[in-house]
């Protein structure tokens, strides 16, 4: 599971250290939120109306599902499910509430937690990137406040200062706790 505040980086992070690790995938998360410009349907997320996405709920298709801002998402089981039938390394990129439900439910979980060097410079990535209104802005910012006092609770915690060093540092993690377990 790779967590931390929105702005921290986990994205770019991912994307790095994913190509380089064998047999390892991420988990396609469902969510109500639009599309940002250069994702597409199925690779970042389902993106499902608030009214399929309650109806998926209903039918019990999440493992684990929050609100995050104005919006919802959750894991689904059947990309779970899948993985487990492969036998590959799964990577969950999930907020803290997600993360504690998996933990509780996944007692082998690894948590990564990913964070920013400090909040300044959180507040300057999520405003320079872009992709929200200045209202989801803040609602991210508040709860970024929360998810960073709650780092401890995470196996492993990665400072994103810069990429090429923390995406080094997210495969080693990775890949000793692969030994490990
Ligand atoms: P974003 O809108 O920036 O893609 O994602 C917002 C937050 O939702 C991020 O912290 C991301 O890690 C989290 N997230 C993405 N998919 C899931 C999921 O399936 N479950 C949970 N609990 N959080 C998720």
């Amino acid at each position: 599971m790779i967590s931390g505040p929105s702005g921290a980086g986990k994205g770019t992070l991912i994307k790095e250290v994913l190509p380089r690790l064998r047999d390892a995938e991420l988990a396609v998360s469902a969510t109500t939120r639009p599309m940002r410009a250069g994702e597409a349907e199925g690779r970042e997320y389902f993106f499902l109306s608030e009214e399929d996405f309650a109806r998926r709920v209903s039918e019990g298709d999440f493992l684990e599902h929050v609100r995050y801002g104005s919006y919802s998402y959750g894991t689904l089981r059947s990309e779970v499910e899948k993985n487990l039938a492969t036998g590959r390394t799964l990577l969950l990129e999930i907020e803290l509430e997600g993360a504690r439900s998996v933990r509780k439910n996944a007692r082998d979980a690894v948590s990564i937690f990913i964070r920013p060097p400090d909040f300044e410079e959180l507040k300057r990535r999520l405003v320079g990137r872009d992709t929200e209104d200045p209202a989801e802005i803040e609602k991210r910012l508040e709860r970024a406040r929360e998810e960073l006092a709650s780092a401890d609770e995470f196996d492993y915690i990665v400072v994103n200062d810069n990429v090429d060093r923390a995406a080094d540092e997210l495969e080693r993690i990775i890949i000793d706790s692969l030994k490990g377990g």
